[in-house]
């Protein structure tokens, strides 16, 4: 059989994938080895772009139905980060833990038309000219191009000889989904800011605990760790007799009555040398690991998936050339690299010896310039893609305030010749008859590409290159 694309792994980068490819018109073949949802809750934000790029594409409502709350801020090293002036309609993390988000990315998917097939396991890949044979269960699938999104231990890096170069970790930590028995007088069950629930610090012991609750009454996410000592064996499992000894260390006498699943992680951080390798493709953690500090790995890979599905669908189409897949490399692998210097800042702001470092921190992130740039970094809004051309302030940013068509691209300009010109790029792209409704920071009109991004501002270069670069020939 043979399909446009395989994406292997169904976890929230390759979900997000397929349906972005799906809108765009290609066609998807979704394996996981998992034998069903692992259910897990994981990671347990939508960080303010990330909840932009549900609302672009309609899925505002299910993430808000089923998230938890709603908190202000973000944090960075322990400093709130106030989201509050940040420039959005969605100033806020939601929390949500992992499992309803991809639930409702599954859910989006099925109503497009695709399955994910569940216990299927990708194990071996050849390419050449023309596509891929992916190796699923010992069954060869035939696909144009194949997206690795099967997470930090990837398989498809593996065989598509892609190299995961980084650093180890200093320390470790413990994470789980507990039930307590008896109410833990330092924890709210209710929370709207991360200064209700972030961990106490014992920099003199070197470790740290946090409890989040988990919208149900008694269920907590637990964390605890130490980033100051490697763990011997990541593949060790967690003992009755670790955990507990952790829980007294930060918890005293709080009592577990149920752990629901538990798990490690450690503070290494690793990034793809390249996210292409021919027609093999990485994304979400298959391309990225880092300490889960913050809450950026799930957002990232959303939007990893968002900036490859449209590119790549518009390659699969003949519209584009391989140079426009290339920008997928060119803007994402900078967005994740910087995310793994910041954590890493984490980690390193932690050692002992850095105590000089951690107060010099405390005293300038309080400052609100410098709030206000780590909260803008760390909500994932910051983000400006390099595109050539001019040096418009809004180009390559964030495009807000609208809906996109789905898939496709949007012009506005009060410029009748440039919406004469854009009219021969439909329906990859969609040619808004007015543009009154346009926030005002737009002036008289952008070109906007699929993934929410701006390509051009009226009055720079002709409209002409940009819609060659972005949607190619007419
Ligand atoms: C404890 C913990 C807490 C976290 N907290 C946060 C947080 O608060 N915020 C945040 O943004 N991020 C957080 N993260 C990170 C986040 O969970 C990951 O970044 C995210 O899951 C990555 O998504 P993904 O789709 O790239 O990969 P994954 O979610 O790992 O999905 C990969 C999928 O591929 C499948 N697979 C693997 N190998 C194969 C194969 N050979 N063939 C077929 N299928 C395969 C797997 O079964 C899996 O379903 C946390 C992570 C952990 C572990």
């Amino acid at each position: 059989m043979g399909t446009d694309v395989i994406v292997a792994g169904a976890g929230p980068a390759g979900l997000m994938l397929a349906a972005e490819l799906t809108l765009a018109g290609a066609e998807v073949v979704v394996v996981d080895r998992a034998p069903e949802r692992s259910g897990q809750s994981r990671a347990l934000n939508l960080q303010p772009r990330s909840v932009e790029v549900f609302a672009l594409r309609g899925l505002l409502e299910p993430v808000l139905d089923r998230a938890q709350a709603k908190v202000r801020d973000g944090h960075f090293f322990g400093q709130t980060l106030s989201y509050t002036e940040l420039d959005t309609d969605h100033p806020y993390q939601l929390v949500i833990p992992q499992a309803d988000t991809e639930l409702i990315l599954e859910a989006r998917l099925a109503e497009l038309g695709v399955k994910v097939r569940f216990g299927q396991e990708l194990t071996a890949l050849e390419q050449d000219e023309d596509g891929v044979s992916a190796t699923v269960n010992g069954e060869v699938i035939r696909a144009k191009y194949l997206v690795g999104c099967d997470g930090g231990r990837s398989a498809v890096r593996k065989l598509a000889g892609i190299g995961f170069p980084g650093t180890d970790g200093h320390g470790w930590g413990v994470v789980a989904d507990v039930v307590v028995a008896t109410g833990d007088p330092s924890v709210r069950s209710d929370w709207s800011s991360m200064r209700d629930v972030l961990p106490k610090r014992s920099a003199s012991e070197n470790g740290f605990g946090g409890m989040i609750p988990l919208g149900r009454p008694g269920l907590y996410r637990l964390v605890f760790g130490d980033l100051t000592s490697p763990l011997p064996d990541r593949a060790a499992p967690i003992t009755d007799e670790e955990f507990q000894a952790g829980l007294r260390r930060f918890y005293g006498s709080l009592e577990v009555s149920e752990v629901r699943w538990r798990s490690r992680f450690t503070d290494a951080a690793r990034q793809a040398e390249r996210y292409r390798a021919g027609r093999v493709l990485l994304a979400g953690d298959a391309a990225h690991i880092h300490f889960p500090v913050g809450g950026q790995g799930l957002n990232l890979g959303i939007q990893d998936a968002m900036n490859l599905g449209w590119k790549l669908a518009a390659v699969l189409k003949g519209h584009s050339t391989i140079s426009l897949l290339d920008t997928y490399e060119s803007e994402r692998h900078p967005v994740a690299a910087r995310v793994l210097d910041t954590t890493r800042t984490h980690s390193l702001l932690a050692q002992p010896e850095n105590a000089g470092a951690r107060r010099l921190f405390a005293d300038l992130a309080v400052l609100p310039a410098a709030n206000h740039h780590l909260a803008n970094m760390v909500s994932g809004l910051d983000i400006r893609y390099p595109m050539t051309g001019s040096p418009h302030r809004l180009l390559g940013t964030r495009f807000r305030g609208l809906r996109l068509p789905e898939g496709q691209g949007l012009l506005l300009s009060d410029d009748p010749r440039n919406r004469d010109l854009a009219r021969h790029w439909e329906p990859r792209l969609t040619v808004a008859p007015d543009i009154s409704t346009l926030p005002s920071p737009y002036g008289a009109g952008v070109l906007v590409r699929p993934d929410g991004y701006i390509c051009w501002v009226e009055g720079d270069e002709p409209l002409k290159h940009a819609l060659h670069t972005w949607f190619g020939a007419p």
